[in-house]
């Protein structure tokens, strides 16, 4: 397990929930304790392109520290997948997060949807044909279901159910209907956290999570695996949820 992270995620390029001062901080020192971290490079203009058009990434760029923020977190889940690629388990400790920007729009604290630009990048290079992206955020990811609505090898599913047993139970029971997949994306939003916005699932959660999910990996996609950060807005809650979900995907 490889935890892709870049001291210049710690910047504050904006000012929303994601971007708050101090975010990643108590993340970034409880997974440094149980994981080896690897510095990502931003993302290629033409990464991006592959899923946004050329009127969403010039809006972007206009917003300067933002733009170049939100290609190292593009950077950070293409170094992700190509470590999943490569049979090595990792999770993008990034930000801004991605799944809420579709191809010409964002909204929810996203730019660029990192999940998407890597999959498409690895896609088009032929290393993969199909991919399954699960999404445990609190929130469905639009921007990912927008980019994939017309994409039949990229299967996206968000776990909505409300209760912490039922979101347990309709995760397990999806899993169990899937079929085989060239690779495995979690969108890990911790924002279902109890300490956290949606006050449903607890730390120890997300180590089953994690488990269920990789359990799934290795059985229907060679074991290739990565997650990348959404949202989760709970310093503390964060960087336990975190450090629980990479256990349990180990
Ligand atoms: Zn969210």
């Amino acid at each position: 397990m490889k935890v892709v992270f870049h001291e210049r995620f710690r910047e504050v390029y904006a000012r929303d929930a994601a971007a708050a001062p101090g975010r990643l901080d108590l993340a970034v020192e409880e997974l440094r304790r149980h994981f080896s971290f690897v510095e990502p490079a931003p993302a290629a203009v033409g990464d991006v392109a592959r899923v946004h058009t050329t009127a969403h990434i010039e809006a972007v760029k206009r917003r300067g520290l933002t733009y170049e923020m939100a290609l190292l977190a593009a950077g950070g889940a293409i170094a992700a997948a190509e470590l999943a690629l490569a049979g090595e388990k990792a999770f993008g400790l990034i930000r801004p997060p991605g799944h809420h920007a579709s191809p010409s729009s964002s909204w929810g604290f996203c730019w660029f949807n990192n999940v998407a630009v890597a999959v498409e990048k690895l896609r088009y290079r032929g290393d993969i044909r199909t991919a399954l992206i699960v999404d445990i955020d609190l929130h469905f990811g639009d921007g990912t279901a927008a980019v994939f609505g017309r994409v039949p090898e990229v299967a996206y599913y968000h776990v909505s159910a409300q209760s912490r047993r039922e979101f347990l139970s309709e995760l397990e029971e999806f899993l169990g209907t899937q079929g085989s997949y060239d690779l495995v994306a979690l969108s890990a939003g911790f924002d279902r956290h109890v300490a956290d916005w949606g006050g449903t699932l607890y730390t120890e959660d997300y180590e089953l999570i994690g488990r269920m999910v990789a359990d799934f990996a290795a059985a229907r996609a060679s074991g290739r695996l990565f997650a990348v950060l959404e949202g989760g807005y709970d310093r503390a809650a964060l960087a336990e949820a975190a450090c629980a979900l990479l256990e349990g995907m180990e």
